[in-house]
């Protein structure tokens, strides 16, 4: 890590406990009831914060115009979440979100950012998957269509963006990488960068190949968020921890290196279970557990088998 991101991250871990208007730092409800989330806050630089909870980022920005919020959290944590930033921005009006990608972890508080006003921003596809019925088999989950009013009000095929309260926020599509509707959130005037689930803190990255994901797009999707990074970027991953361009550089070095054996292994005729038998990710064990990771890479190299010379 660089120096200067080195010092934006401890301004932002001093911003902890010095940036509540009310209540304590971590919400912590419910003893009873093992459900409850458990978010917590960090103040970024000026007037930026982060909502956390185990398997979301919300990131925030105050404006004069009002909130932006970049992300979500699931359904039944969604009033929880709300609890929360209200307790952080005095109650300020969220004026502006985005969904960074369909996944029912980070949409489910749609409709209460809408029923505040917000505009609510995705890729077209993003939209699409929240209005069909479809069932993701690695999931053993089925999802119905979402209600009108958890809909993105407003959707973009490439790039977007929006000028507010000052903010030049620039967003654009990473396409097939973790679903098919994937957007990085850029805050220019912040050095801010929010990826979504394309990029996993200190871990494998999802693909979700029943909405598009794949090994190939999610290479590419990382080799664009590196173009855009400069060395302060804080960049902000769909869950876990803050990085920076340097850790995002390790783990698409590591994608590139399991992309190869991968597509080797498939031209070699092998299924995922021998290519996790037979070592595709020998040497990577610092990244966890690989079985979920190439059993949802392989379905797509068959959809891909053009840009996967050799495996069909
Ligand atoms: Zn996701």
């Amino acid at each position: 890590m660089t120096t200067f991101a080195r010092r934006r991250m401890l301004t932002m871990m001093a911003g902890i406990g010095a940036g509540w208007t009310a209540g304590p730092l971590i919400i912590q409800a419910g003893i009873a009831n093992a459900a409850e989330p458990v978010f917590s806050t960090q103040t970024l630089e000026n007037g930026a914060f982060l909502i956390s909870t185990d398997y979301a980022n919300v990131l925030g920005l105050q404006t004069p115009e009002g909130v932006v919020l970049v992300g979500g959290v699931r359904q039944e944590h969604a009033a929880a979440f709300l609890e929360v930033l209200d307790a952080h921005t005095s109650r300020a009006p969220v004026v502006l979100a985005y969904n960074t990608h369909w996944h029912w972890d980070h949409t489910g508080s749609n409709e209460v950012l809408r029923q505040r006003g917000a505009r609510l921003i995705a890729h077209e596809n993003t939209r699409l998957w929240l209005t069909n019925e479809f069932y993701v088999d690695w999931e053993d989950r089925e999802y119905g269509p979402r209600p009108a009013e958890a809909l993105p009000t407003e959707t973009f095929y490439t790039n977007h963006a929006v000028s507010l309260g000052g903010e030049d926020i620039h967003s654009g599509l990473l396409f097939q990488a973790h679903t098919d509707g994937d957007i990085y959130v850029h805050l220019r005037g912040r050095n801010i960068l929010v990826v979504g689930d394309v990029v996993a803190d200190g871990t494998y990255p999802v693909m979700d190949p029943v909405t598009g994901g794949w090994i190939g797009g999610l290479t590419k999707a990382q080799e664009r968020l590196l173009a855009i990074a400069d060395d302060n970027t804080l960049i902000i991953p769909g869950s876990g921890g803050i990085m920076d361009k340097a850790a995002l550089r390790r783990q698409y070095d590591m994608l590139v290196e399991i992309r190869e054996r991968i597509y080797e292994f498939a031209r070699q005729g092998k299924g995922p279970r021998e290519m996790l038998s037979e070592g595709v990710a020998s040497g990577l064990e610092a990244w966890g557990d690989p079985t979920r990771f190439v059993l949802n890479a392989y379905p797509g190299l068959g959809r891909h088998y053009r840009e996967v010379d050799g495996v069909v």
